[in-house]
């Protein structure tokens, strides 16, 4: 399995502001790995560079490489990544079934479109990740009309549905509340004790779910820190990246800021 991103000095302009600025961090396939950061700091643009919804600026000394390739036909690359996005969340407003929203990752958009062709084996497909979440029974209910818990569990089925060697994850557990917070890290912990790698954009310390080996810490768009999760989540550590005094506790394998 080659290489899941390769990125060196990477560099995204949004707006008038730089918001991944010289950015270098290489991750393997099947690794577990948070990215850490406060608000603003760049993590969100992360995902989307490596998702192309975003581009770095053309410099000799960027590159960016993703599962061993420079250049992607995106929809290809897509269905190489299983992305769960608060973006996408808030697409879930139409009238899709729970069916549709996890067929639609086959095709890179959020429910069924007349030009898209169903096979027999992406339904099979589709009913399989959604056992794996355990929302089948969500099948011909409206999305728009799920709790975040269950929208949250089919996004991720969705994300499932082309067996990528790893999940990215934006901020999954945003508006949960206390059981569907459990619910959905259970099911992540399920997957990455199945293998599937999980790279998981937070800000929140409590989403280190404990498969989570490595942490990279993101400040104002570059790599502030990267390496073994008890290195990097430290009482001094979390302060400077933060710009509070943070107290880290730890229990159960769960790191809690205080
Ligand atoms: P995070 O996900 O860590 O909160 P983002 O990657 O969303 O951070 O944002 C990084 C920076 O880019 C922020 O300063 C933000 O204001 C800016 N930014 C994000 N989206 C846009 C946009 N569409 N247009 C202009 N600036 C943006
Ligand atoms: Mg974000």
């Amino acid at each position: 399995m080659p290489t899941l991103l390769e990125l060196k000095n990477v560099c995204v302009q949004r707006g008038a502001h730089l918001a991944l600025n010289n950015l270098s961090l290489s991750i393997e396939a099947g690794e577990h790995v948070a990215i850490l950061g406060p608000n603003g700091s760049g993590k969100s643009t992360l995902i989307k560079t490596i998702t192309r919804e975003c581009y770095p600026l053309l410099q000799p000394e960027t590159s960016l490489r993703i599962l061993g390739q420079d250049n992607w036909n995106i929809f290809d690359l897509r269905s190489h990544l299983g992305v769960v996005s608060n973006d996408l969340m808030a697409q879930c407003t139409r009238d899709i079934t729970g069916l549709e929203l996890v067929l639609s990752g086959f095709f890179g958009s959020i429910g069924i479109w007349r030009n898209h062709h169903v096979t027999a084996d992406m339904r099979a497909a589709a009913h399989k990740a959604m056992a794996r979440l355990e929302v089948e029974h969500l099948a011909s209910r409206w999305v728009d009309e799920l709790s975040s818990g269950e929208g949250r569990r089919l996004l991720i089925a969705r994300a499932l549905i082309h067996n990528p060697a790893t999940l990215l994850l934006d901020e999954p557990t945003t508006s949960l509340d206390l059981p569907a917070l459990r619910e959905v890290r259970g099911r992540l912990r399920d997957l990455a004790a199945s293998g599937v790698g999980l790279l998981l954009v937070t800000h929140h310390l409590d989403d280190i779910i404990p498969e989570i080996e490595r942490v990279v810490l993101l400040r104002a768009g570059t790599v502030f820190l990267d390496g073994p999760k008890g290195e990097v989540l430290t009482t001094e550590r979390l302060s400077s990246t933060f710009g509070v005094p943070v107290d880290v506790v730890t229990r159960d394998g769960y790191y809690h800021a205080w």
